[in-house]
């Protein structure tokens, strides 16, 4: 595991215990640390558990994946490696937003719109959800957004452009894998007047499905109770190439 060689970040008081990670202050205004727990949960908090060694196989897929993006174009709030199970981030002012695109349905479109798992979707579809467990992230759209104040039209555009721009590299990435991007869900966050990637990209942010056996290899398999979730984040980063060390 490569860490951060620059100056070290000190850890200071917590800012934040969200249901899978927590996040810290640090001794620099503009950072924070993220620390990926073992903690998982699904349906809003009702079910949780911990995994052991989720928090870690997370953390340096996370790490991997911005990245990748970064090299791309795409801004993103990392910075560095801090720990086997911590990283280093630009402190972001987040949207309370979650930009979601669908290439296959699953999951809540079924629910929503009565359709079957597993059709394509042409073109991939975009939604906003409000970011509130109390009211089971419901979903919004640009009205919504600009009415109550939750970003401003330039904001929502750029949102949904660095969204799209993941999914054209991130179906390509995990293509060249073996593995179909179903869905997946993205945060964003400003930080000195730019729009910058935040939160993660994880499998319990996305779907991700064998191309050949359609085999479920993220959270799903927490959510529908099929076991060896860790062994599935695990062949999942194994296959991209994730230094897991
Ligand atoms: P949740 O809040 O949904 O329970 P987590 O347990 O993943 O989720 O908590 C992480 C929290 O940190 C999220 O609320 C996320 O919006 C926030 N966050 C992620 N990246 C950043 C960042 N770079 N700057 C500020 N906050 C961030
Ligand atoms: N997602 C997420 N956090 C949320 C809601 C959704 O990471 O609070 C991800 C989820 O893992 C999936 C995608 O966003 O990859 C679409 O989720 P969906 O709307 O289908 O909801 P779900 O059925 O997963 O609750």
């Amino acid at each position: 595991m490569k860490l951060n060689k620059g100056k070290k970040v000190e850890k200071r008081e917590e800012l934040y215990a969200g249901k899978a990670k927590s996040v810290y202050y640090t001794d620099d205004e503009n950072k924070l640390i993220l620390h990926y727990r073992n903690d998982t949960s699904a349906f809003d908090g009702e079910k949780i558990e911990k995994l052991d060694r989720k928090g870690e196989i997370n953390n340096k897929f996370s790490a991997f994946i911005m990245q990748k993006l970064e090299e791309a174009g795409v801004p993103t709030h990392h910075e560095a490696l801090l720990s086997a199970e911590e990283t280093v981030v630009k402190k972001l002012d987040m949207f309370p937003i979650e930009c979601v695109v669908r290439n296959i349905a699953a999951g809540s479109i079924c629910k929503r719109l009565g359709v079957e798992e597993g059709i394509e979707l042409t073109p991939p579809t975009f939604e906003f959800f409000l970011k509130s467990d109390e009211l089971h992230d419901p979903m919004i759209n640009e009205y919504h957004i600009c009415a109550f104040g939750w970003a401003d039209d330039e904001a929502v555009e750029k949102m949904k452009e660095l969204t799209f721009k993941v999914n054209a590299v991130l179906t390509r990435l995990f293509a060249d894998a073996g593995l179909l991007l179903v869905d997946y869900k993205l945060e964003f966050g400003r930080f000195q007047g730019d729009i910058y990637l935040g939160d993660e990209f994880t499998p319990d942010g996305c779907r991700l499905w064998d191309i050949k056996t359609r085999k479920k290899l993220d959270k799903d398999r927490f959510r529908q109770g099929l076991g060896g979730v860790v062994e599935a984040y695990e062949e999942v980063a194994r296959r991209l190439g994730v230094d897991l060390s």
